[in-house]
């Protein structure tokens, strides 16, 4: 009796506001035995989060992306849940919960175990917001999301038909209201409802049908694809910290490579990263860049399809270094010096990228340590090398290099030299260096060069790089 009385306490909340019933339809039931959901593939804290709202009176379901991946057969990368209580009644019920976001709040339920925290985020059924007046922008983008309403409302404010199913682990049932398990096996990419209306209330919807359709291999549908010619210059109103997040999300995705195609394909790559319009745009005079580029982004899906960790640093190092070389080389030719002739591109490469997203300054110090590093890989001798190994970045700087080498835009060799310096002891290290002084034509250490040398104080990146 008093269980229900709470119950019905808890439940009730001054702040849903259920907007006019929509003609959403009931969902398709889908049993066990038709999504054939393997419940391992499930997050034990995802299941719990479901439990605990499950059984206080609440309806709780996995939900989008995750239920998109357990159905493909993927284990999903995290987890997000959706119910229907409102983000206060979600938070009394778990010890470590936060409400998190003002345009569109959530609650962040986190648990300790044994590896790295998980963050379960659950949220409230959203209302449809077509009359919500105050909600909406002029060119139709949503600008606030906290309007709570039923399942059905809030499967059809999600994107795709693939991202709105809802998987309630107890009864190990789908519900689906948009035909996403018929897409999946069509595998197509169906935006739910008027695709060009979709685009603009949030052009970003336009991004993430490319990385999907990246990541899952599927095709877009054709009402989906067709609008977005003509609307993607919408994504220059998207503040671009949410570009920049975006971006990240499909660079990250383990198909970067496929999905930048995707970006080139749809027409979206412009003004975005001007970096992409540079390697997306030109011909084979460019051939050095693209492959250097290409060979980066394989790389980083490698690391990220087998688990390993990618710093985004790294990453937007790599896409930029085909331009900073450009400029490193013209200031080479100017007559700057090495060193600082490499700093100054850096600098112009830099600011260059702040005319489209611009690249957070975090990433900014990372990309900066690494490619100033790299000059120094090219002294092989005296302390110089042993200096190199120790400072805190190195191995991101190596793994630069080695892509350097695998294009051939620094020699090989060079590469080769590292990696049995890194191998041997001190004994092989020393008979190492010493090969290196008597490697013919090799460049020796630049203070020895500008001391014998006294006008050509400037050693431009190709010289170095033979
Ligand atoms: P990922 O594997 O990248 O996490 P995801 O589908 O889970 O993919 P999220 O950004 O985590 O993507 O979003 C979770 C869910 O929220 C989506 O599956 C979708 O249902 C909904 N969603 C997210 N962003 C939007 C958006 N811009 N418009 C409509 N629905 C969205
Ligand atoms: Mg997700």
């Amino acid at each position: 009796m008093i269980t229900k009385f709470i119950k019905r306490i808890l439940r009730r909340d001054p702040m849903v506001k259920h907007t006019q019933a929509n003609n959403t339809g009931a969902p398709k039931r889908i049993p066990k035995k038709a999504h054939r959901i393997d419940p391992h593939l499930l997050s034990k804290n995802a299941v719990k989060v479901t439990h605990t709202l499950q059984q206080a009176g609440f309806e709780a379901f996995i939900v989008g992306g995750a239920v998109r991946d357990l159905a493909l057969g993927i284990s999903p990368k995290d987890f997000d849940v959706a119910t229907n209580a409102t983000p206060d009644q979600v938070q009394r019920l778990f010890r470590k919960a936060r409400l998190i976001g003002r345009r569109f709040q959530i609650v962040h339920v986190t648990f300790f175990g044994k590896g790295h925290p998980e963050i379960i985020e659950v949220s409230t059924f959203r209302a449809l917001l077509d009359n919500a007046g105050d909600h909406v922008a002029e060119s139709g983008r949503i600008l606030r999301d906290n309007v709570w309403g039923s399942q059905g409302e809030d499967a059809a404010r999600r994107d795709f038909t693939i991202n709105a199913m809802y998987y309630d682990p107890s009864s190990e049932t789908v519900l689906d209201y948009h035909g996403g398990m018929a897409d999946m096996q069509k595998k197509t990419l169906r935006m739910i409802g008027d695709p060009a209306k979709r685009y603009r209330e949030d052009p970003v919807r336009m991004l993430r049908a490319v990385r999907f359709a990246a990541k899952t291999g599927f095709e877009l549908d054709g009402a989906t694809r067709a609008p977005i010619a003509k609307l993607g210059k919408l994504l220059n109103d998207v503040p671009s910290a949410r570009l920049f997040d975006e971006i990240l999300k499909l660079l990250m995705s383990g198909y970067s490579w496929a999905a930048i195609q995707g970006l080139k394909d749809a027409g979206l790559h412009h003004g975005l990263l001007p970096l992409l319009d540079h390697i997306l745009d030109t011909g084979a005079d460019s051939k050095g860049a693209n492959d250097f580029v290409k060979l980066a982004l394989a790389n980083t899906d490698e690391r990220i399809q087998s688990g390993k960790s990618v710093s985004a640093g790294f990453l937007f190092a790599t896409l930029l270094w085909p331009d900073l070389l450009k400029n490193w080389k013209a200031n080479s030719a100017k007559g700057m010096a090495n060193i600082p002739a490499l700093h100054d591109a850096m600098d112009d490469t830099i600011a260059t990228q702040s005319s489209g997203m611009t690249i957070q300054r975090r990433f900014e110090s990372d990309m900066r340590e690494i490619w100033s590093m790299q000059p120094r890989f090219e002294r092989r001798v005296g302390r110089y090398p042993y200096r190199l190994i120790e400072s805190p970045r190195f191995r991101a700087g190596y793994d630069f290099m080695l892509l350097r080498c695998a294009t051939e835009e620094l020699n090989p060799a060079i590469g080769q030299w590292w990696a049995d310096f890194i191998a041997t002891d001190v004994t092989g290290q020393d008979k190492l260096m010493a090969g290196v002084k008597n490697e013919s034509g090799s460049s020796p250490s630049p203070a020895k060069r500008r001391r014998r040398r006294k006008p050509k104080a400037a050693l431009p990146p190709e010289s170095a790089a033979s």
